[in-house]
């Protein structure tokens, strides 16, 4: 450590808001739009340059790929995202109509994933993302702010004041009466002082480099894997329960820790490599390989996060050279992009004046403070439940409240819980749920004069039922 002086004495205001929305994931989206759409002035800032968070850096656009004939869900912003984007031509649904009859094809007409040729749920054109995102923000009215990252908080004792953010700008404060941390690593929870925890980064979820390519003859390539489906009942399993299109099977033989890798950079043992796409063109691009995974990262390790971003490029390139070599269709293929940022699943979870359990979500659970229901549905530490039976969970408003900190709420995936409903409440589903509980509770706790944690949850619940959502 080395002693430096901050000779900063005077940081100019940028803005003096009602809301200020840290994050523009999901979860800050739906928050920055709800406080919006309840009067307030509302500022969203977001350190790159677009909104969306992991659905634009990561390009993950299946929001809603859980939904099934009997899923129940809570609706609200993340519905307007896949309206909106199926009105302007913003989705990838179509299901290949070769997969059609087979086994996988008919398992997921049966459940009522696949209707007319198509997934019922959208699957979001990730960089057309980036336009709704604009559209909605400007509609609401909400201030947008990109390029700016978060480093600090103003405080006046425990109370949050503001912000303060770094830019081309300079150091800038923006002054807020609520603050809703959307950062997905409770940056400002952290900055603010209040208790979190966070995993060792062996037992973090993996993160992921996301990739797409072009060049693929989607027809060779489609009769190639559906002879696979019809000759691997194992392969089918996977399609079964993961609701992708999925070859994982397949493709982590060709890719699993590579020797010519290993020779030159150290590769930890526990990186594993698994493939599946979620979409495809007719004109051979399959977006958004969801396979470089990587361990052993804690994403709010500036250095991890470095060797991370670089040790999954050469990843993703050598995966491009087995699939071009090995998988039909292929040969021709070309590395079309990158994610714009590696991916992140699991940092800091806030320690909040409720922790969600796995219990909570797995038996139906039921809360005073409920502010939307989620579907009983997980994805993650080995465990998988899928909501194909109308069983769904009430989320408690008290798990976005941080210990000893007020006028902040924290949302999308660092809110309180534990290691296994974290499964859960990273889905961006229930990010957004939250995001938008947040932004219509700041609203009327400014409007009532009192703090977030004392409003009124009975007009904070009203509110949100006026709105059409569900909560119980
Ligand atoms: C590869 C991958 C695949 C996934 N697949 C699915 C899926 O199919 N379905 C699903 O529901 N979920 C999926 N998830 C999980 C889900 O995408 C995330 O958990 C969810 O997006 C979290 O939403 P969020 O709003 O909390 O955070 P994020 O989406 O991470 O958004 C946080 C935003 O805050 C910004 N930010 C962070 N720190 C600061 C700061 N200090 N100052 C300013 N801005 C800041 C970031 O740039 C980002 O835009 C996946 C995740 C990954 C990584």
């Amino acid at each position: 450590m080395i002693e430096i002086e901050d000779n900063v004495k005077k940081i100019p205001v940028l803005a003096d808001v009602d809301v200020l929305v840290v994050g523009g994931g999901p979860s800050g989206i739906s928050a920055a739009i709800a406080a919006a759409r309840e009067g307030m002035k509302v500022l969203l800032m977001e350190r790159f340059g677009f909104f969306g968070g992991t659905i634009t850096q990561s390009m993950v656009g299946t929001i809603g790929w859980y939904r099934f004939a009997k899923t129940v869900e809570a609706g609200g912003i993340y519905l307007e995202f896949e309206r909106r984007a199926e009105e302007m031509g913003a989705v990838v649904n179509k299901f290949n109509k070769n997969l059609m009859n087979t086994e996988m094809g008919l398992y997921f007409q049966k459940k009522g994933l696949i209707k007319d040729g198509k997934f019922t749920h959208a699957v979001l054109n990730t960089e057309l993302f980036k336009i709704l995102a604009d559209r909605m923000i400007e509609e609401a009215r909400v201030i947008p702010l990109l390029h700016s990252m978060a480093v600090n908080v103003l405080k006046d004792g425990n109370t949050l004041k503001g912000v303060i953010t770094e830019s081309k700008s300079g150091r800038n404060v923006i002054l807020a009466k609520r603050v809703i941390d959307a950062t997905g690593d409770a940056d400002i929870a952290f900055k603010a002082g209040a208790p979190f925890r966070k995993d060792p980064r062996e037992k973090l979820l993996g993160i992921t480099l996301n990739f797409s390519v072009s060049g693929v003859d989607i027809e060779e390539f489609f009769s190639w894997f559906i002879k696979k489906v019809q000759e691997k009942p194992r392969l089918l399993s996977c399609l079964k329960i993961t609701g992708e299109l999925f070859f994982m099977d397949e493709i982590s033989c060709l890719l699993e820790p590579l020797e010519d890798l290993k020779k030159g950079i150290k590769v930890p043992t526990h990186i594993k490599v698994k493939d599946f796409w979620n979409s495809y063109s007719e004109g051979g691009e399959i977006f958004s390989f969801n396979g470089i995974h990587m361990g052993n990262i804690d994403c709010t390790d500036i250095k991890d996060l470095t060797k991370a971003e670089i040790e999954g490029r050469k990843r993703v390139i050598q995966a491009l050279k087995k699939l071009r070599k090995r998988v039909p269709g292929f040969q021709k293929a070309r590395l079309k992009n990158f994610g714009f940022s590696i991916g992140t699943r699991e940092s800091r979870k806030i320690l909040g004046e409720y922790e969600l359990t796995e219990q909570d979500v797995t038996n139906q659970a039921q809360f005073a403070d409920s502010i939307g229901i989620c579907p009983e549905f997980m994805d993650g530490y080995g465990r998988l439940i899928l909501p194909t039976t109308g069983r769904y969970f009430q989320v408690p408003y008290r798990i976005m409240l941080p210990k000893n900190i007020e006028n902040l709420l924290v949302v999308g995936r660092a809110v309180a819980g534990d290691k296994i409903s974290h499964a859960t409440t990273r889905q961006m589903v229930c990010c957004a749920i939250t995001g938008q509980a947040a932004g219509i509770a700041s609203a009327v706790s400014i409007k009532e004069k009192v703090t977030s944690r004392n409003v009124n949850m009975f007009h904070v619940q009203k509110v949100l039922m006026e709105k059409g959502i569900r909560i119980s």
